[in-house]
């Protein structure tokens, strides 16, 4: 059964699609099965995959408002994962379910036909608190949220971890944090290496040891319609995202061995 991780920050421009694609794609390598949903209007995650946006004949929208099934629209992509692609037509779904019933159970319901085809499902999410991403908070199993050390990144980060536990108690009480992402990072930046730090000092475990430095490489890849994976996976940003995907494996191995130990001794 898939683990679902939501990419979310509501701020924009934070490395939220760079973390979805390059994750989905080092999480295939190692290798699972790892579907890559693209809940954002803007479609980069799409478009980052190589499969064009403006050419969708259905799209994660039509799954939203229950005219196809997942897995109708589900296509295969070159670096080895699958997308559930998404466009601009996101912004018209997400009006028409304002008023639907469940609307908050939309993308839930439609995941839960497919995951148990997967190891990972990744949740590409808009930069806002929407509906849209309410949707992929209420159907994941974590929360990965990539940020960049920067002077108000700490209170933005605060803010949105009281939304997501605010959200917890009324929508989906085991919803995790996955951790937090140090995203574009340059080590010669005194202010990063101060937030970073206190960073560590306040979420301590949260925080992903992997760092992804700031590569033009990474900024490059989505010109190609590839993943960093496919793309020069031998560069710094290459290998910064199998590092994450390594950590977030190991992670996953000792939560699992933690809890067998548990209900050995219970
Ligand atoms: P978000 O999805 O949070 O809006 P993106 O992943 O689209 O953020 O990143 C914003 C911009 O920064 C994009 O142009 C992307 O290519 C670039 N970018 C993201 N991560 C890095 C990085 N580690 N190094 C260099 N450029 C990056
Ligand atoms: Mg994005």
């Amino acid at each position: 059964m898939a683990r679902i991780i939501a990419i979310a920050n509501q701020k924009g421009g934070v490395g939220k699609t760079t973390t979805a694609v390059n994750l989905a794609a080092s999480l295939a390598r190692a290798p699972k099965r790892v579907l890559l949903v693209d809940l954002d209007p803007q479609g980069n995650a799409t478009m980052g995959s190589g499969v064009d946006k403006r050419e969708l004949e259905a799209s994660i929208t039509d799954v939203l408002l229950g005219e196809a099934q997942a897995r109708e629209v589900i296509v295969r992509c070159e670096d080895g994962y699958d997308l559930l692609p998404g466009n601009i037509d996101l912004t018209a779904a997400e009006i028409r379910l304002m008023d639907a019933a469940g609307r908050e159970q939309k993308l839930k319901q439609a995941l839960e036909t497919v995951r148990a085809g997967y190891d990972f499902i990744i949740v590409d999410c808009p930069p806002s608190l929407s509906l849209l991403t309410l949707n992929a908070l209420n159907a994941s199993d974590s929360v990965l949220v990539p940020m960049q050390c920067e002077y108000y990144a700490l209170e933005g980060l605060s803010a949105l971890l009281d939304t997501i536990e605010a959200l917890k108690g009324r929508l989906n009480p085991q919803l995790e944090i996955e951790g937090v992402l140090r995203t574009m990072y340059d080590v010669r930046n005194n202010l990063a290496n101060a937030v970073s730090a206190e960073l560590t000092n306040h979420f301590g475990e949260l925080v992903f040891r992997t760092i992804i430095p700031r590569n033009v490489r990474l900024a490059e890849a989505p010109s190609h319609g590839q993943s960093i994976i496919g793309y020069d996976k031998a560069s710094r940003g290459g290998v910064a995202y199998l590092g994450l995907a390594g950590e977030l494996l190991r992670r996953q191995r000792e939560r699992e061995q933690g809890n067998a130990s548990k209900e050995k001794a219970a």
